[in-house]
């Protein structure tokens, strides 16, 4: 049995202006926040300087805080995505557009990059969009953070988990070495929920948990078309899931640079498959099928007038055409297509080229599961999206508590899209956290 449950809006609403009354009178309050990676530190360093006066103690499981934040964009730190417009950015993320969209209008790129600014930090964009600190290394977030927290007095208690909290304000967060404490105001941003006890307490609590799944992963496949490869990349190359249940068709198709790993396929256009495709994917326990087309949006029909033109030369088949395709892969590709090393374009028999302009345009791969330990990645799923007031990331369920970060059902492609969702929706905790009393909107 949930020890507070959520019976009906009145009863709800009562206990909530009960709060309300309680708490309005005192502006010294205590904020727990629990997890100390970016959306943890982005909040508690917004509530601390926005109100001075608050006391807040941000805990963290682990013996070294900001650990994702250490290894992120290989050790360089993809803060966040030269992408301004809110409705632009919140289309990035498969899950949460809508919510995040109004939420980008409150905190977004430029304001993150404003932020670093006046602390110190300058950010610079790279061809791509994807935006890192000018040091190249993201040792210098870290110091940012770290000398923040410091100057605004917030207590930072490491090696410290929180295993489980009550159900209402004033909180009692049980910790990892057997002590109690508590606070008016809690922040979960704990990062993501896979296998933690805050799942099942918030669950016991009333809040529901939207089911967690991998995202942004490389694929694993045995193809002797790949096998030896490594390294090689294609810029625009088309890749398009066919096998598996697409969950949305319009997505189920991405462009974009593909990596040839030791063990499959990665890079951004593989990425962003894999995270617009994160349910279906799952459900397909990883075995699926994918189409390449390594001349990007090169059609069938263009490549063939190109093969005609080439019949009029003296070249040879396995002679690299086009600037796109690395030559090893080219002649891989021409390999399987059954033609011999020597033939020449004008003696290219029409099943040889059709299966050479099938292999480069449509050429179908079988994914036998996926990697995770290098690239980016974060989980899909989390704390029901529709159970947050998003102008304040405060429950709708329990008073005075908040959410941040990946703990929350959302999450983006990448390139810098997943911090700023972390640095928005930690920002407007902060803030709303910092007031006096019960929250309200962080405007
Ligand atoms: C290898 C890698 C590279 C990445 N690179 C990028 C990048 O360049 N750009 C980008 O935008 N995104 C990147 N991401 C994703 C990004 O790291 C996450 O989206 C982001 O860290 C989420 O922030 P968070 O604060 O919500 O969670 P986290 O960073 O995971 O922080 C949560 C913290 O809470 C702590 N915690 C958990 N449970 C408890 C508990 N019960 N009690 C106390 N503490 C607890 C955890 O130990 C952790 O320190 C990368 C991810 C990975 C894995």
């Amino acid at each position: 049995m949930a020890k507070f449950e959520i019976e009906s809006n009145s009863t709800f609403d009562v206990l909530r202006s009960t709060f309300d009354v309680q708490r309005s009178s005192s502006d010294v309050h205590s904020i727990a926040i629990i997890g100390g990676g970016a959306a943890g530190y982005f909040a508690a360093i917004t509530a601390a300087e926005a109100n001075p006066a608050a006391r807040i103690t941000l805990y963290e499981q682990s013996k070294r805080t900001l650990q994702k934040v250490k290894i992120s964009g290989g050790g360089r730190c993809n803060v966040t995505h030269s992408c301004f417009d809110p409705r632009d950015l919140a289309a990035r993320y498969p899950r949460g557009t809508r919510e995040l969209r109004a939420a980008f209008h409150r905190w977004q790129p430029q304001d993150t990059i404003d932020w670093f600014a006046e602390r110190g930090v300058a950010i610079k964009t790279e061809p791509d969009g994807r935006m890192f600190p000018t040091t190249d290394d993201s040792q210098t977030i870290i110091d940012c953070f770290e000398r923040a927290v410091r100057n605004a007095g917030v207590q930072v208690r490491k090696d410290c988990g929180v295993k489980h909290l009550s159900a209402k304000a004033p909180f009692t967060l049980h910790l990892s070495d057997d002590t109690q404490v508590e606070a008016d105001k809690v922040l979960i941003a704990a990062g993501s929920l896979k296998a933690s006890p805050l799942a099942r307490a918030l669950e016991a609590h009333g809040h529901t948990i939207a089911p967690l799944a991998p995202s942004l992963f490389a694929f694993n496949l045995a193809d002797k078309r790949t096998h030896d490869l490594a390294g090689l990349s294609v810029q625009n190359a088309r890749v398009t899931l066919v096998t598996a249940p697409s969950s949305d068709a319009k997505t189920a198709t991405q462009t974009g640079p593909v990596l040839i790993t030791h063990r499959g396929l990665s890079g951004p256009a593989i990425l962003r498959l894999s995270a617009w495709q994160a349910r279906a994917l799952q459900a397909a326990n990883y075995h699926f099928t994918i189409e390449i087309n390594w001349l990007g949006d090169v059609s069938e029909n263009q490549l063939r007038e190109e093969f005609n033109r080439l019949r009029k030369g003296k070249t040879q088949v396995k002679t690299k055409v086009f600037e796109a395709v690395p030559r090893r892969l080219w002649e891989r590709l021409v390999e399987t297509a059954g033609i011999p090393d020597t033939m020449k374009w004008a003696q290219l028999p029409k099943d040889r080229e059709s299966a050479l302009v099938t292999e480069l345009t449509a050429g179908r791969y079988a994914v036998q599961g996926k990697t995770t330990n290098k690239d980016e990645f974060v989980t899909a799923g989390g704390v029901s999206r529709k159970e947050i007031n998003w102008r304040t990331m405060e429950s709708s369920r329990i008073p005075n508590l908040f959410f941040a970060g990946e703990c929350i059902d959302y999450d983006g492609i990448t390139g810098g899209f997943n911090f700023q969702g972390a640095w928005t929706t930690g920002r407007i905790a902060g803030l709303a956290m910092a007031e006096s009393g019960t929250a309200k909107s962080a405007d």
